[in-house]
């Protein structure tokens, strides 16, 4: 063994201990920064320990710290442009990447020896045919979500009708056969497979719609993983078969996760067809008759009465950027003797643990930031609920209507506490389209307009009230 490869092994073991402790830091808001400095660390170890060991058979440089720096500079301008709204679409588009590359690097192999003559062990075979088709059906499956939602597009109305399972099955048996003629050496079936397994991914993803699409792109996470870590077989690479298996447990786990935040199974998920694109156009709001709406004095001087107050984060407070107003909000409060906490329901915004990232940008305590199932119990007991652009997660026809769409997505109990506040721009719908009976309920009161400029002009009312003071 030389001393290379020897080096290779150390650095290769160094960044599998990180990426272990990176995915342990990654569970808590607190260290998820550290922790994915820790992966991006483990992961450059590793690109240095091969590219020594590599080093005497690499004839093209140029190729590889070109691929570097575009890629290099594409995720560093993403990071620095893409808004923390688009998040989700930006992680669908990251987990396409992954496929595509397990895709091409397994295709590259198979190419390679083809054209060098040589037949690959049937290990590598097998690995080849995995690679290409979960490749394959992740990269498209992912550009599909990701189009599903910036809205670039729309399930077809026949990608609705119970058609598209015997279509999705038909697929997926021309992928098989394809996948087992690869490994027996048949290489005119290389490119059905490759066909079959893309139109699998887009004949998968684009009926699911709506409030599915989180465990869709939190599946497509894990199928990431599994076609790195069969590309890791492939080309022999450890600890790229560590780490996408890795990857692919913690999608599966995430999945599982959101599978039960909204009380879907995860085949209602994905053969159930598009709830989203199924449920109704928003109304405007001329489907409401009893609301009543309130200005930012009168929402100020029921605060400053109130001793427990909780703030329900939601979606538009993402878009408003409201976060440092609101915990300016919340330390006024605090300081005239209010017990503020905040509910955090698992799909709150439009990414796993959007609300918790927005809230840490603006420095409030992670101890005030609790689940809803800690939080629940909690309403009856709570004088003030503030629902800062949230909808969907605070809509009680989720648990009393079992027409609706949301039926059985868990929900924040708002509605029992002494008074809802709601802050919203309109009565336009959230997420999923329909209406939030809450609007209507005695204890609510609405207040019309945008996040940030409406939690200013309750701080403004509260310093006016003498707070803080
Ligand atoms: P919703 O999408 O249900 O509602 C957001 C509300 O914010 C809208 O009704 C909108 O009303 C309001 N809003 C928008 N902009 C502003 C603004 N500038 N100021 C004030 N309000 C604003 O959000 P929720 O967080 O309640 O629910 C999340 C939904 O997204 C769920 O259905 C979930 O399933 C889905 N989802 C979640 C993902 C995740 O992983 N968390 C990923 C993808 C989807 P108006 O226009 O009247 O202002």
């Amino acid at each position: 063994m030389s001393f290379a490869h020897l080096f290779q092994g150390v650095l290769d073991l160094l960044a599998v201990a990180l990426l272990a402790l990176s995915i342990k830091g990654l569970s808590r808001v607190r260290s998820a920064r550290t922790a994915n400095q820790l992966a991006a660390l483990a992961m450059g170890l590793a690109v240095v320990g091969l590219l020594i060991n590599a080093q005497p058979t690499i004839a093209a440089w140029i190729w590889i710290a070109g691929g570097a720096a575009v890629g290099g500079l594409l995720g560093a301008f993403t990071a620095r442009l893409v808004p923390m709204t688009a998040m989700p679409e930006t992680v669908a588009f990251f987990n396409g990447c992954g496929g595509l590359s397990s895709l091409l690097v397994a295709l590259g192999v198979i190419l390679g020896a083809r054209g060098d003559g040589i037949t690959p062990s049937l290990l590598v075979l097998i690995s080849i045919a995995f690679s290409i088709s979960v490749g394959a059906i992740t990269a498209t499956g992912s550009v599909v979500a990701m189009g599903k939602l910036q809205g670039w597009l729309a399930t077809p109305g026949w990608m609705l009708s119970r058609w598209r399972h015997g279509q999705n099955i038909a697929l997926a048996t021309v992928a098989l056969v394809s996948a087992v003629l690869t490994v027996n050496g048949f290489g005119e079936a290389l490119w059905p497979l490759v066909l079959s397994a893309s139109l699998l991914g887009v004949g998968l993803t684009l009926p699911i719609g709506g409030a599915d699409m989180p465990v869709v792109i939190s599946l497509l996470n894990s199928y990431s993983g599994v076609a790195a870590a069969a590309a890791g077989f492939v080309v022999g690479q450890q600890l790229l078969i560590v780490a996408g298996a890795m990857v692919g447990a913690a999608g599966l786990i995430l999945t599982q996760v959101m599978c039960t935040g909204m009380n879907r199974s995860l085949p209602a998920v994905l053969f159930g067809g598009a709830l989203g694109s199924q449920l109704p156009a928003a109304q405007g709001g001329s489907e409401y008759t009893n609301i009543t709406s309130c200005s930012a004095e009168e929402c100020a001087l029921t605060l400053e009465a109130a001793e427990r107050v909780v703030i329900v984060p939601g979606y538009g407070l993402a878009v408003a950027q409201a976060q440092h107003t609101l915990s300016e909000v919340a330390r006024l409060l605090e300081s005239h003797g209010a017990q503020v906490t905040y509910a955090i329901h698992p799909v709150a915004g439009r990414m796993p643990g959007h609300m918790n990232v927005l809230l840490a940008e603006a420095d409030v305590p992670y101890e005030q930031l609790k689940e809803m199932d800690v939080i629940n119990p909690e309403f009856p007991g709570t004088d003030v609920v503030l629902v800062l652009g949230a909808n969907d997660v605070v809509n009680p026809q989720a648990k009393s209507d079992p027409d609706s769409p949301l039926y059985g997505m868990p929900v924040l109990n708002v509605q029992e506490a002494r008074t809802v506040f709601v802050v919203k721009r309109s009565l336009g719908t959230g997420y999923s389209g329909i209406k939030n009976d809450l609007f209507e309920r005695p204890n609510t009161s609405m207040l019309f307009g945008d996040a940030k400029q409406m939690l200013s002009n309750v701080l403004g009312e509260l310093k006016a009230l003498g707070l803080g003071k």
